[in-house]
């Protein structure tokens, strides 16, 4: 058995300090914006090389929250990319405004940033990129459109936590940057957790407010807030991890130089590194014809995997009001024959090779 994503080695090697840090945290009965919270956002920022960072309850809420401290709304479009998780796009109608999605790049699986010059219109008010499975998007020409029309830019960083892109980390090259801490994500906690990033003192100082009911001092509220905070719980736990997120990277990029070597001589695409940024593999994606052949065959062979994404958010009812004039069809191309394989740091050679050599058999046969 191998499986998509193993927790229970981070957690194993972090145990001893790690439940000390949360005795002490439940013991200080501090729960709610406590110490701990502070203190990540402050180790956050320094790690990321960020203004400023101000945590929430989870990623979906660090992207409502920025489009909202952005004042993104009513009659703004927003053009993001259909192949990527349903949150990206779910924040633009929370704020009530229009996602306008746009085709990828069929090698990054980024959004394509030519298709978002055809697609900026008099109503654009933001453009927002997700650097997919952790490979930063083209973030030089995606800064380049948006400083020339005045657009904003919102990062979805939930799968690049350390990715390095033209400019910086992902995260502080846009307006804000929106990471998410889900127990998957390269940096995960043990539960849901979020974080916005930004260089604009003033824009943090407004998702502080946000994020706590509107408050700028206690039972004083300025407008309509949400109650989005992430727990003294799940900073402990994630400063303990941070310190250690450039590590567990490496060790996915090892893991996927190992697929790369031993996939090379098979007719399956293995995942395009375009070197514009550092690719932190969230997920290592591969194209393939025979897709579900190797999906089924893989777990016959009980080794994970997954179809991320089957259905790309145009195609979703969910957004069936949102439907662009835009050509998506490399995006449908590619969710037809994409295919992710086990990823996580501690990945062993053994168990890497034992994954291709299914796939090799499935193409063989
Ligand atoms: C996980 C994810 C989110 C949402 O994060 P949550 O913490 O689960 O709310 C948003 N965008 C992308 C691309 C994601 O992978």
């Amino acid at each position: 058995m191998i499986p998509m994503l193993d927790l229970r080695v981070q957690y194993e090697a972090l145990r001893p300090r790690l439940e000390t840090a949360m005795m002490e945290a439940m013991a200080a009965t501090q729960f709610i914006l406590g110490p701990n919270v502070q203190a990540f956002e402050d180790e956050a920022a320094a790690h990321l090389g960020a203004g400023q960072a101000v945590s929430c309850a989870s990623g979906t809420d660090a992207l409502h929250l920025a489009l909202a401290a952005l004042d993104v709304g009513p009659g703004d479009e927003v053009i993001t990319t259909p192949f990527t998780f349903i949150a990206t796009a779910e924040a633009i109608r929370y704020v009530g405004a229009t996602p306008v999605f746009v085709d990828i790049d069929a090698e990054t699986f980024n959004m394509d940033p030519a298709a978002v010059e055809a697609a900026i219109t008099p109503r654009t008010r933001a453009l927002l990129p997700v650097h997919l499975f952790g490979q930063p998007a083209d973030m030089a020409r995606l800064t380049e459109l948006a400083h020339n029309r005045d657009l904003l830019i919102v990062e979805d960083c939930a799968q690049s936590f350390g990715a390095g892109a033209a400019g910086g980390m992902t995260g502080t090259i846009g307006n804000a940057g929106c990471f998410s801490f889900f127990p998957s994500k390269n940096l995960g906690c043990f539960g849901d957790g979020g974080l916005v990033t930004t260089n604009d003192d003033a824009l943090a100082e407004r998702l502080r407010v946000l994020r706590n009911h509107g408050q700028t001092r206690r039972y004083h509220h300025e407008f309509i807030g949400y109650n989005s905070r992430l727990d003294e719980l799940q900073a402990v736990v994630l400063r303990h991890k941070l310190p250690y997120i450039d590590q567990y990277n490496r060790e996915r990029r090892r893991v996927a130089d190992r697929y790369d070597a031993r996939l090379a001589d098979l007719s399956v695409t293995p995942p395009h590194r375009d070197n514009k940024g550092t690719h932190v593999f969230h997920q290592y994606t591969i194209l393939s014809d025979h897709r579900d052949a190797i999906s089924a065959a893989l777990r016959a062979a009980e080794i994970g995997n997954a179809i991320y994404y089957p259905v790309p958010l145009h195609l979703q009812p969910a957004f069936r009001s949102a439907v662009s004039e835009h050509d998506l069809s490399r995006t449908e191309h590619v969710a037809g024959r994409c295919l992710s394989l086990p990823m996580y740091p501690e990945l062993d050679d053994e168990r890497i090779d034992t994954v291709c050599d299914v796939i090799r058999g499935t193409l063989d046969a």
